[in-house]
């Protein structure tokens, strides 16, 4: 596609929804809403629609991909699914948990979703627009967050045209995203152990946290999802020429949650730094955020997004 055509916004509705499985049939790219954020999806059986997702983010290609299923049964096709695996899907399903399994020799999905990596990272989402589009398509969906490799991730149709505006086809527009953040991400060994990833919305008992500097899950990577500015955590009080951040009592340009629920932080951290990054201010400020439950989570991205890339 070419820098001049605008891509279009469609609402997410039933038309909406057909047109976005056609052009995914096609071997399109749609930005479609899921309950974390915006994923770009292509459909993953295709060589060229999964080479589109890399050129349009502009993504390292050993970063694999996320792909999403209908539920674990259509996983099962494409991953060995031991029984530590399936109890969690069948407690975590639909929803911001993403299995990294061993993948199927006949998967017959395009090698560049996995990265060349003998496993698969699934994920059975439970976002209805997300839900009513792989239940219209015949193949799973490769989808990493719908933004250019090593900025924001979006939480809204807009946030997503801020850097893909004219490299995908279409935004399909269904309101800003319910967690905010992506989602949690467990490999499952082959002895059974569980090992957690990359922290996210779900909090899983009895996984081992992985160590740093794994490039086993490039969303590890020390800088991810980071604006184009200076960026300072744990900050109890504004400095001139800072975007502020706050949450509880610390107030700012952009609060995170005014009463001091994480829940809420979670949902708004990515629209807080978009907003942050947008401004004229040359530097964006944060407060602590409490590191406990899904706190975790966002001072892991907290942390990503203040880290100069390189
Ligand atoms: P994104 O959807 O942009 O959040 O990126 C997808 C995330 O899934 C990245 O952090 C990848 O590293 C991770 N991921 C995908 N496949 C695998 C895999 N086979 N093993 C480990 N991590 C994976
Ligand atoms: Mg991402």
């Amino acid at each position: 596609m070419s820098d001049k055509n605008a891509t279009e916004t469609i609402l997410a509705d039933a038309q909406g929804i057909a047109r976005a499985a056609a052009i995914l049939e096609r071997g399109g790219l749609v930005a479609v809403p899921t309950e974390t954020v915006y994923g770009l999806a292509a459909r993953a059986d295709s060589t060229e629609a999964v080479a589109k997702i890399y050129a349009a983010k502009g993504r390292p290609d050993f970063n694999p991909l996320i792909v999403h299923v209908r539920d674990a049964k259509q996983a099962d096709q494409f991953v060995e699914m031991p029984d530590a695996a399936k109890t969690l899907a069948t407690e975590h399903w639909p929803g911001p948990l993403t299995l990294v399994l061993p993948l199927r020799d006949n998967a017959g999905l395009a090698p560049a979703v996995s990265a060349g990596l003998p496993t698969l990272a699934v994920r059975a989402p439970s976002h209805p627009v997300m839900q009513r589009l792989l239940a219209k398509v015949d193949f799973p969906l490769a989808a990493p967050s719908a933004n250019r490799s090593g900025f924001i991730s979006p939480t809204t149709a807009e946030h997503v045209l801020t850097s893909l505006d004219g490299r995908i086809d279409m935004v399909l527009d269904g309101g800003a995203t319910a967690n905010g953040l992506e989602s949690t991400i467990v490999a499952i060994r082959s002895d059974g152990s569980l090992e957690e990833l990359r922290p996210g919305p779900i909090s899983l008992e009895s996984t081992n946290r992985a160590r740093d500097a794994q490039i086993e899950a490039p969303g590890q990577l020390a800088s991810h999802y980071a604006p184009d500015k200076a960026v300072r955590l744990n900050a109890g009080e504004v400095a001139p020429g800072d975007f502020m951040i706050g949450f509880g009592p610390i107030g700012g340009d952009c609060t995170l949650s005014a009463t001091g629920d994480l829940s809420e932080a979670a949902a708004r951290l990515y629209y807080c730094l978009h907003l942050g990054a947008a401004s004229d201010k040359p530097r964006i400020a944060i407060a602590p955020v409490p590191d406990e439950g899904i706190g975790r989570a966002i001072n892991d991205r907290l942390r990503r997004a203040a880290t100069p890339p390189g």
